[in-house]
């Protein structure tokens, strides 16, 4: 009997961070990014609020995944700021920005995961990494 070849969609859940004040006064907002493997290349297609305790039952960013994490047409963008961009912090974390200039220029951002500062450049490929909360 030959086997069924069915091609599962591949996707998973990555978690980021939004570093624009809530007006409740919480330091920083969680979410989630949901991306899918698209053409060998792993894409944003849907970002959610999260709480913490639920991202940790869950047990999201366990996976190295690396692609170019750049959105798709159907990608809502941050569920608190509403910006498509993200950086990720060489903590391995992602954080959404909210910026004007160019994607070429450099520019400084605070990670709200564990407050370094540092600059940035828009980058191709982004690799996801597992870690803690
Ligand atoms: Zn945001
Ligand atoms: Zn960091």
């Amino acid at each position: 009997m030959k086997k069924e070849q069915t091609k599962r969609l591949n996707a998973k859940v990555v978690l980021c961070r939004c570093p624009s004040k809530a007006k409740d006064g919480a330091s920083s907002r969680l979410f989630g990014i949901r991306i899918e493997e698209r053409h060998s290349d792993w894409v944003r297609t849907w970002a959610f609020k999260i709480n913490e305790d639920n991202a940790k039952r869950e047990g999201y960013i366990t996976e190295r995944t690396t692609g170019s994490l750049s959105s798709t047409d159907d990608y809502p963008g941050c569920p608190y700021c509403g910006t498509h961009r993200f950086a990720q912090c060489s903590c391995g974390k992602l954080f959404c920005f909210q910026h004007e200039k160019q994607d070429s220029e450099k520019i400084t951002l605070t990670c709200p995961w564990c407050n370094q500062t540092g600059d940035y450049h828009s980058v191709k490929t982004v690799h996801v990494q597992g870690g803690d909360l």
